[in-house]
């Protein structure tokens, strides 16, 4: 342990290095960053008075969006959960359903499944990509299910399996064609919870854009923000259709009538966020080379550690390196290496506690094998990622 002392505090003085910081000044995980056209963006919003729920700025986030990302649609919401929420609606999850998901998550995931009324069966993550492992799902989806009229059943409950949630980890992605391939198998819809991983790509094709949908968040601790906000991303126009609907009220368009013809959501995107979402996006390249660099500097750091891994995107892949992440022997040198560097005003965070230790959800879901996702989240802290100081 005293070994380790000393090296975890030479390695908080180098991070701190790495970020130019001052002594006593404060290095956050993840701070956002505005030098572009935010505050010209915003006073074009607050001159047009078009600052509400429709503007021409929701539109332009959305085909910059579509541009970017390849996606054929993407819908504008008011946050990434809510994105999700709508995403799994139109997968007809319901009332008792149950969905597939990773128990190392940020609480929305599981949240947005809630909101449907369905329960989580949890299944356990990848050791490299962290995200949902495709050969603990096909092994559940054997011993435990069955089809019945192109409908999966999870057998000892009798509960119809809907949807499976993958989310790309920090901005690593999950093995999603396979991921893929083995839900079809099962007629089960893939919703990619792609919150993360906005300027991450799989094989060459961006997160989000491989399954039935795909939903990302401009919350402010992401790579990029619109204060809150999120999208959903579909390669289908009838889908893209009812889920502009749904998140607008389920209002029938009309010049001055309001009919709704189901019960709706108010779930859109304000003008005003995405005035700040355009001005963000136009810099997501620069974001995304200045964390590239960081995450360098962090390789170089932490190859003079032999007991300590800095992880890196996986093969196959180009992540966007949201938050940084390492990886610690035990869960009591975690622990200290945390203590030390919040001491010392650099930000660091263990991993969410995993989904299914939470009250909601402890008599309330369905369990596997989870063993990878309990032994990574003991050893994981999440490591100052912000791109701008890394200049
Ligand atoms: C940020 C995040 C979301 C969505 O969060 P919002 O704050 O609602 O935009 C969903 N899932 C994961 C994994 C996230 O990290």
């Amino acid at each position: 342990m005293e070994t380790n002392k000393t090296e975890y505090q030479e390695i908080i003085k180098n991070i701190r290095e790495i970020f130019h910081a001052k002594e006593n000044e404060f290095i956050p995980l993840h701070a956002p960053n505005f030098r572009g056209n935010e505050k010209k963006y915003l006073n074009e919003c607050i001159d047009s008075t078009f600052v509400s729920s429709v503007g021409p700025f929701v539109d332009r986030a959305e085909l910059d969006l579509i541009k970017y990302t390849g996606s054929k649609f993407a819908i504008a919401c008011s946050n990434g959960t809510s994105a999700l929420h709508i995403a799994l609606k139109l997968c007809n999850v319901e009332q008792n359903d149950l969905v597939i998901t990773q128990p190392f998550s940020f609480i929305a995931t599981v949240n947005a499944i809630s909101y449907c009324g369905a329960s989580p069966i949890f299944v356990d993550i990848d050791e490299k990509t962290l995200s949902l492992s495709p050969e603990k799902l096909e092994a559940f989806l054997k011993a435990e299910c069955h089809l019945e009229n192109n409908v999966c059943i999870h057998t000892e409950s009798g509960k119809l399996i809907k949807a499976c949630v993958p989310m790309h980890t920090f901005g690593f992605c999950a093995e999603i064609d396979k991921i893929i391939d083995i839900c079809n198998a099962y007629f089960i819809d893939v919703v990619e919870d792609a919150a993360e991983s906005l300027g991450s790509f799989y094989k060459g094709k961006h997160s989000g854009i491989f399954g039935k949908f795909g939903t990302i968040s401009f919350n402010g601790n992401k790579t990029i923000t619109s204060g809150g906000g999120g999208v959903i991303l579909t390669q289908d126009e009838d889908l893209a259709k009812k889920a502009k609907h749904l998140t607008t009220q389920s209002k029938v368009p009309h010049a001055w009538e309001f009919f709704h013809d189901q019960i709706g959501y108010n779930y859109r995107m304000p003008n005003i966020n995405a005035a700040l979402l355009c001005a963000q996006l136009e810099q997501l390249p620069e974001f995304l080379a200045e964390k590239r660099t960081l995450t360098e500097q962090y390789t170089e750091l932490f190859s003079h550690f032999q007991d300590i891994q800095f992880l890196k995107e996986p093969n196959e892949q180009h992540s966007n390196y949201w938050l940084c992440a390492i990886l610690l022997p035990s869960k009591a040198e975690r622990d200290s290496f945390l203590q030390m560097a919040n001491n010392s005003k650099t930000m660091c965070r263990p991993g969410w506690e995993l989904l299914f230790t939470l009250p909601m959800f402890e008599n309330n879901c369905v369990m596997t094998d989870c063993s990878t996702a309990i032994d990574i989240q003991s050893r994981l802290i999440n490591i100052p990622s912000s791109p701008y100081y890394a200049r």
